[in-house]
């Protein structure tokens, strides 16, 4: 009789914790190799222990004072910030580096592995911004989230505004030199523990013309509240509505031009999308780490189940299929370290990526048998979150519009 895990990370032994499952020489930089090992021993050791001591999971996350504790701590030792523009404290890392460290990280199976870089509300949504920002916005927004002090998220999607991310309703009226922000952000991440958003509201005073523009907003002024109580279907209550009520926002908290909001959310598009891909490529590792102990300790009809065919046959089809998503992913990291924009590329790796992620993590629910659809296995919780990445920030089909109009040309609008 199996003995369920608690879906953390101490099921996970040291020997065996990082991606990818099988040897070979390491693709990226020494570089990146010395920050996995030290990020691997704070996730393991540390963070270890943070997470069996305040029973932490994947479900029942951290609160607001032990998020920012894991955040402070990720900065003291040099990993929180190190997706950072260089002159801001960043590593200069290349993307394939940066990809293959996230995918350690989220490899080790850790609830806490999104806070390491503050993925949800960190570095990872200013650092882009810093070349447009005035210098009370570096000061007042993206100083104190490098920090680690302040955290922020990224407000896009309405309830009319999600694929066709341009139709945002959210209106901001210009009133001598403060803009009036009335509307409501939905499936906002990170906003339940954020201190600002980044934000982005309709300028445009004809309702017929798209004029996006980008706004910080601090999120405990009058006229804001964040709307939280409902959980995604991997039990997660890291996502909110933000409802802006005449909430007045300094003019100089505009980011870069009027109208220029959407440029200056998608211009990094193609690098934002491959970045998604690390996570989910990380979290099948972890599916298919568990499938196959699994398959190796459970035995049936006299024999582990490993030694039937139709389980390694499933075993064989995960590993080939998380070795393609990985393979794709490096690649579209080395043709964008080498200066190129590969944006079908990157589509595709976020296609293949979320889908096959998902078919790994549906095997190995298989292959646990009944233990398998019970809650509480990590097997399960990761089969309910990477069916979410299919979704999340540009759908499959979405993913699949581009590729074909990169291929097709002007033929597919
Ligand atoms: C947990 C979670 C976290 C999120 N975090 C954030 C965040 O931090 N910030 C933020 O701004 N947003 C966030 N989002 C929003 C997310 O990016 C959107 O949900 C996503 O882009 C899809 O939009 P939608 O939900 O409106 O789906 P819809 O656009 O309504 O799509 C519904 C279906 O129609 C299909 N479809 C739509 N248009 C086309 C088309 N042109 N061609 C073919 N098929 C099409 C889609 O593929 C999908 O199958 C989050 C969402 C969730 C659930």
């Amino acid at each position: 009789m199996d003995t369920p895990t608690h879906p953390g990370i101490a099921a996970t032994p040291p020997s065996d914790r990082q991606a990818p499952l099988f040897g070979g020489p390491f693709e990226g930089s020494e570089r990146a190799a010395e920050l996995i090992a030290r990020i691997g021993d704070f996730l393991h050791g540390e963070l270890a222990a943070l997470v069996r001591d305040k029973g932490l999971d994947h479900e029942n996350g951290p609160d607001r004072q032990t998020l920012r504790h894991v955040w402070q701590r990720s900065h003291a030792l040099g990993f929180y910030g190190m997706t950072l523009p260089v002159q801001m404290g960043g590593l200069g890392l290349s993307l394939l580096d940066h990809v293959l460290v996230k995918e350690s990280i989220y490899a080790s199976g850790s609830p806490l592995a999104p806070h390491v870089f503050g993925e949800l509300s960190g570095p990872p949504r200013v650092g882009a911004l810093a070349r447009v920002a005035t210098p009370m916005q570096m000061r007042q927004f993206i100083q104190p989230v490098a920090q680690a002090e302040k955290a922020i998220c990224f407000a896009l999607t309405e309830a009319e505004a999600g694929s066709d991310a341009g139709a945002v309703q959210t209106r901001a009226r210009l009133d001598g030199d403060h803009y009036v922000l009335n509307g409501r952000k939905r499936f906002i991440s990170g906003s339940p523990f954020a201190d600002m958003a980044v934000l982005m509201a309709s300028t445009s005073e004809d309702p017929d013309r798209r004029e996006v523009t980008a706004f910080f907003v601090e999120l405990d002024q009058p006229g804001v509240e964040v709307q939280t109580g409902y959980k995604t279907m991997a039990g997660q209550s890291t996502t909110g509505d933000i409802v802006l009520s005449d909430c007045r926002v300094p003019a100089a908290n505009m980011i870069g031009e009027r109208g220029k909001g959407l440029a200056l959310a998608l211009g990094r598009i193609t690098v934002n999308r491959l970045l998604h891909c690390p996570a989910m490529v990380g979290l099948a590792t972890v599916a298919l780490r568990d499938a196959r102990d699994h398959a190796r300790s459970r035995r049936q009809f006299g024999r582990p189940i490993a030694a039937f065919q139709a389980i390694q046959h499933m075993l064989a089809d995960m590993a080939t299929q998380l070795a393609a998503a990985r393979a794709l992913m490096i690649c579209t990291a080395r043709q964008i370290d080498a200066g190129g924009d590969p944006r079908a590329e990157a589509a595709m790796a976020k296609l293949f990526c979320s889908e096959a992620a998902f078919r790994v993590a549906d095997s190995a629910v298989q292959i646990h048998g009944g233990e398998g659809i019970v809650q509480g296995r990590r097997v399960e919780f990761l089969f309910r979150m990477l069916r979410m990445y299919r979704v999340l920030t540009g759908t499959s089909e979405i993913q699949k519009n581009i590729i074909a109009r990169e291929l097709i040309g002007e033929a597919a609008q």
